[in-house]
């Protein structure tokens, strides 16, 4: 089935690069009444430690329920709102909603949220984390931002400072997609990562013996020793589970676990997991 939805993927990513420069035009339009008529919405994925399946946190992921087209995927529109510099509002908002969420959750549940390279560049993108901070009450140690490769490759030095102060002040980073892209073991010295999450394209190709488990175990070993925490994503199989918890995973993600849940759903995946944790009213 994950070779399956590899395929599935390539075949989304050709048709979105088929779409005219027209109709790209069309969406960054309207992606800003959708975002002020509430057609974005927050999922929430599951993250949980390898060997006892406990809830750690969630990954948010956003998704746009578009009138007509229906489920718009983030993998279709952040691309065009990163070219509008929307990003920028989306990216806000995103942040600001889930860490409020996050907010009401116990103390032991993270908060993971994606932050793409538009969204870093001048120094709006820290003080929104930093106001976030402060109106929500969230401890920074619990908000995860998780950076890919390109996001720091496309960094000024002054981005990267601005990274580094909010890593001073206890918020947490992940560098996501890890051995996706191509210089990936030099950026682990280039800045001072909490976490690293393995690809699912490695978690997909990781049976048989094939070359995927030696390198998993490698990059496994290798952040264990630099002290960061490991996730492995896109976990669909009980054998690619069992073979991460035997390799010494600490965290893992995937539909094996659960898909990404809505907001209703999540507050109850939180619920079940803390005794004393009571439910937030809803909106
Ligand atoms: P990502 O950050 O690597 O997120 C993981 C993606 O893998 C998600 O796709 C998730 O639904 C999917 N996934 C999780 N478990 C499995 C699994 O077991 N099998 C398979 N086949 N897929 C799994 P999604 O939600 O479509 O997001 C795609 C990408 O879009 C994300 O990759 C991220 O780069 C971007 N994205 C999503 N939400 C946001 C956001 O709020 N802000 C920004 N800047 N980017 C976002
Ligand atoms: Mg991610
Ligand atoms: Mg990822
Ligand atoms: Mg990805």
């Amino acid at each position: 089935a994950s070779k399956q939805d590899g395929r599935n993927c390539w075949r989304r990513f050709d048709r979105q690069m088929d779409e005219t420069a027209q109709s790209r035009r069309a969406l960054a339009t309207e992606m800003k009444a959708a975002l002020k008529r509430g057609e974005f919405r927050l999922f929430y994925q599951p993250i949980v430690h390898a060997k006892t399946l406990e809830l750690r946190g969630f990954e948010t992921l956003v998704r746009w329920i578009h009138p007509t087209r229906g489920f718009v995927s983030p993998g279709d529109f952040i691309p065009i709102a990163e070219e509008s510099g929307f990003i920028r509002d989306l990216g806000a908002w995103i942040l600001e909603t889930a860490m409020e969420e996050a907010a009401t959750w116990p103390d032991h549940i993270n908060i993971a949220v994606n932050v793409s390279p538009m969204q870093l560049r001048g120094s709006e993108f820290e003080r929104t984390v930093t106001d976030a901070l402060a109106s929500t009450r969230l401890a920074p140690t619990r908000l995860e931002l998780e950076i890919t490769e390109s996001v720091l490759l496309e960094q000024s030095d002054s981005g990267i400072a601005s990274l580094k102060r909010l890593r001073t002040r206890g918020v947490r980073f992940s560098l996501d997609d890890f051995g996706t892209g191509f210089s990936s073991l030099s950026y682990l010295r280039t800045f001072p990562f909490n976490k690293v999450k393995i690809d699912r394209s490695f978690v997909n190709d990781m049976g048989d013996g094939g070359s995927c488990y030696a390198i998993v175990k490698a990059v496994l070993s290798l952040a264990r020793d630099m002290g960061m925490v490991t996730v492995a994503e896109g976990i669909e199989l009980p054998g690619q589970l069992a073979a991460l918890q035997q390799m010494g995973c600490d965290q893992i993600q995937g539909f094996l676990i659960s898909k990404p849940l809505p907001l209703e759903d999540a507050r109850e995946q939180v619920a079940q997991a803390s005794d004393t944790y009571r439910l937030p009213r809803t909106a």
